[in-house]
Protein backbone atom coordinates (compact mmCIF):
# COMPACT_ATOMS: atom_id res chain seq x y z
CA UNK A 1 0.00 0.00 0.00
CA UNK A 2 1.34 3.16 -1.59
CA UNK A 3 1.00 5.96 1.94
CA UNK A 4 2.13 9.87 2.09
CA UNK A 5 2.30 12.52 5.40
CA UNK A 6 0.59 16.21 4.14
CA UNK A 7 1.75 18.42 6.47
CA UNK A 8 0.58 22.03 7.25
CA UNK A 9 -0.97 24.59 9.56
CA UNK A 10 -4.60 24.64 7.25
CA UNK A 11 -5.31 27.78 9.27
CA UNK A 12 -7.78 27.32 7.71
CA UNK A 13 -8.21 24.94 5.15
CA UNK A 14 -8.51 26.61 1.23
CA UNK A 15 -9.17 24.86 -1.99
CA UNK A 16 -5.66 25.44 -2.95
CA UNK A 17 -4.97 22.28 0.13
CA UNK A 18 -7.93 20.79 -1.35
CA UNK A 19 -6.50 20.44 -4.50
CA UNK A 20 -2.96 18.79 -3.21
CA UNK A 21 -4.85 16.58 -1.39
CA UNK A 22 -7.35 15.26 -4.29
CA UNK A 23 -4.23 14.98 -6.52
CA UNK A 24 -2.43 13.12 -3.70
CA UNK A 25 -4.87 10.69 -3.21
CA UNK A 26 -4.46 9.87 -7.23
CA UNK A 27 -0.85 9.08 -6.52
CA UNK A 28 -1.37 7.18 -3.07
CA UNK A 29 -3.64 5.02 -1.70
CA UNK A 30 -3.89 6.29 1.63
CA UNK A 31 -3.12 9.88 3.08
CA UNK A 32 -2.27 11.39 6.74
CA UNK A 33 -3.06 14.85 6.58
CA UNK A 34 -1.38 16.37 9.81
CA UNK A 35 -2.29 19.32 11.14
CA UNK A 36 0.79 20.88 13.11
CA UNK A 37 1.61 23.85 14.55
CA UNK A 38 4.03 26.47 12.91
CA UNK A 39 6.03 28.42 15.36
CA UNK A 40 6.74 31.12 13.19
CA UNK A 41 2.85 31.39 13.00
CA UNK A 42 0.02 32.36 15.20
CA UNK A 43 -2.82 29.90 14.36
CA UNK A 44 -6.18 31.65 14.18
CA UNK A 45 -8.01 28.04 14.32
CA UNK A 46 -7.67 26.01 17.07
CA UNK A 47 -6.16 22.64 16.09
CA UNK A 48 -9.28 20.94 17.09
CA UNK A 49 -11.28 23.45 14.83
CA UNK A 50 -8.36 23.07 12.19
CA UNK A 51 -8.68 19.41 11.93
CA UNK A 52 -12.86 19.79 12.33
CA UNK A 53 -12.97 22.12 9.50
CA UNK A 54 -10.52 19.64 7.29
CA UNK A 55 -12.58 16.38 8.18
CA UNK A 56 -15.87 18.18 7.09
CA UNK A 57 -14.62 19.23 4.02
CA UNK A 58 -13.22 15.74 3.17
CA UNK A 59 -15.73 13.71 4.41
CA UNK A 60 -16.35 12.05 0.93
CA UNK A 61 -12.90 11.14 1.20
CA UNK A 62 -12.57 9.54 4.62
CA UNK A 63 -11.55 5.75 3.77
CA UNK A 64 -8.67 6.87 2.12
CA UNK A 65 -7.99 9.50 4.55
CA UNK A 66 -6.92 9.98 8.26
CA UNK A 67 -6.42 13.80 9.48
CA UNK A 68 -5.04 14.17 12.87
CA UNK A 69 -3.57 16.97 14.94
CA UNK A 70 0.52 16.16 15.67
CA UNK A 71 2.42 18.14 17.70
CA UNK A 72 6.08 17.28 17.20
CA UNK A 73 8.28 16.31 14.69
CA UNK A 74 7.18 14.85 11.12
CA UNK A 75 9.73 12.65 10.79
CA UNK A 76 8.47 10.65 13.63
CA UNK A 77 4.84 10.91 12.87
CA UNK A 78 5.57 9.68 9.57
CA UNK A 79 7.94 7.04 10.63
CA UNK A 80 5.32 6.07 13.32
CA UNK A 81 2.40 5.75 10.14
CA UNK A 82 5.33 4.15 8.33
CA UNK A 83 5.18 6.89 5.27
CA UNK A 84 8.22 7.56 3.97
CA UNK A 85 6.70 10.45 1.64
CA UNK A 86 5.96 13.79 2.55
CA UNK A 87 3.90 15.66 0.34
CA UNK A 88 4.26 19.66 0.08
CA UNK A 89 2.47 22.08 -2.83
CA UNK A 90 4.43 24.69 -4.58
CA UNK A 91 2.50 27.92 -5.60
CA UNK A 92 5.75 30.28 -6.31
CA UNK A 93 9.55 30.53 -6.49
CA UNK A 94 8.77 32.17 -3.00
CA UNK A 95 7.78 28.87 -1.14
CA UNK A 96 10.97 27.16 -3.39
CA UNK A 97 13.21 28.47 -0.44
CA UNK A 98 11.67 27.58 2.49
CA UNK A 99 10.15 23.37 1.12
CA UNK A 100 14.02 23.44 -0.26
CA UNK A 101 15.50 23.54 3.26
CA UNK A 102 12.62 21.78 5.13
CA UNK A 103 13.07 18.99 2.55
CA UNK A 104 16.92 18.73 3.15
CA UNK A 105 16.23 18.92 6.67
CA UNK A 106 14.68 15.99 6.30
CA UNK A 107 16.55 14.06 4.31
CA UNK A 108 19.77 14.91 6.43
CA UNK A 109 17.59 13.31 9.18
CA UNK A 110 15.99 10.77 7.85
CA UNK A 111 17.29 9.55 5.05
CA UNK A 112 14.24 6.88 3.46
CA UNK A 113 11.85 9.67 3.66
CA UNK A 114 11.39 11.85 0.23
CA UNK A 115 9.72 14.71 -0.24
CA UNK A 116 7.78 15.65 -3.03
CA UNK A 117 6.14 18.76 -4.76
CA UNK A 118 2.70 18.92 -6.17
CA UNK A 119 2.15 22.18 -8.04
CA UNK A 120 -0.63 24.26 -7.58
CA UNK A 121 -3.28 24.50 -9.70
CA UNK A 122 -3.06 28.41 -11.71
CA UNK A 123 -6.38 29.35 -10.63
CA UNK A 124 -5.06 28.79 -7.08
CA UNK A 125 -1.33 29.83 -7.20
CA UNK A 126 -2.55 33.16 -5.31
CA UNK A 127 -4.45 31.46 -2.71
CA UNK A 128 -3.05 31.35 1.20
CA UNK A 129 -4.59 30.92 4.12
CA UNK A 130 -3.71 34.32 5.22
CA UNK A 131 -4.92 35.96 2.41
CA UNK A 132 -8.58 34.18 3.05
CA UNK A 133 -8.20 35.43 6.73
CA UNK A 134 -7.43 38.88 5.14
CA UNK A 135 -10.24 38.57 2.84
CA UNK A 136 -12.73 37.13 5.66
CA UNK A 137 -11.98 40.36 8.21
CA UNK A 138 -12.90 42.91 5.97
CA UNK A 139 -16.02 41.25 5.01
CA UNK A 140 -15.23 40.48 2.04
CA UNK A 141 -16.19 36.86 -0.29
CA UNK A 142 -13.98 34.22 0.42
CA UNK A 143 -16.68 32.08 -2.14
CA UNK A 144 -15.00 29.53 -4.33
CA UNK A 145 -11.97 29.77 -2.53
CA UNK A 146 -12.61 27.41 0.46
CA UNK A 147 -14.41 24.85 1.35
CA UNK A 148 -18.24 25.42 2.72
CA UNK A 149 -17.61 24.59 6.41
CA UNK A 150 -14.51 27.36 6.22
CA UNK A 151 -17.11 29.94 4.81
CA UNK A 152 -19.36 29.24 7.34
CA UNK A 153 -16.40 29.24 9.93
CA UNK A 154 -14.82 32.58 8.94
CA UNK A 155 -18.42 34.23 8.87
CA UNK A 156 -18.47 33.03 12.71
CA UNK A 157 -15.47 34.33 13.88
CA UNK A 158 -15.32 37.64 11.58
CA UNK A 159 -19.07 38.50 10.61
CA UNK A 160 -20.42 41.85 11.90
P1 LIG B 1 2.72 25.51 6.42
O1 LIG B 1 2.61 26.46 7.56
O2 LIG B 1 3.30 24.18 6.80
O3 LIG B 1 3.34 26.08 5.17
P2 LIG B 1 0.13 25.68 5.11
O4 LIG B 1 -1.16 25.21 5.70
O5 LIG B 1 0.27 27.13 4.86
O6 LIG B 1 1.21 25.13 6.09
O7 LIG B 1 0.43 24.90 3.76
C1 LIG B 1 0.56 23.49 3.73
C2 LIG B 1 1.12 23.08 2.39
O8 LIG B 1 0.19 23.35 1.35
C3 LIG B 1 2.40 23.80 1.97
O9 LIG B 1 3.22 22.88 1.28
C4 LIG B 1 1.91 24.89 1.05
O10 LIG B 1 2.91 25.29 0.13
C5 LIG B 1 0.78 24.17 0.35
N1 LIG B 1 -0.21 25.10 -0.16
C6 LIG B 1 -0.88 26.07 0.50
N2 LIG B 1 -1.70 26.76 -0.33
C7 LIG B 1 -1.56 26.20 -1.55
C8 LIG B 1 -2.09 26.48 -2.86
N3 LIG B 1 -2.93 27.49 -3.04
N4 LIG B 1 -1.69 25.70 -3.89
C9 LIG B 1 -0.79 24.71 -3.68
N5 LIG B 1 -0.23 24.41 -2.50
C10 LIG B 1 -0.60 25.14 -1.44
Amino acid sequence: MRTAVYPGTFDPVTNGHMDIIERALKLFDRLYVVVADNPQKNATFTAQERVGMLREALKSHNSRLEIEYFSGLLLDYAKKKKSNVIVRGLRAISDFEFEFQRAQFNREFAKDIETIFIMTKDDYAFLSSSIIKEIAMFQGSVNGFVPAVVEKKLKEKFGK
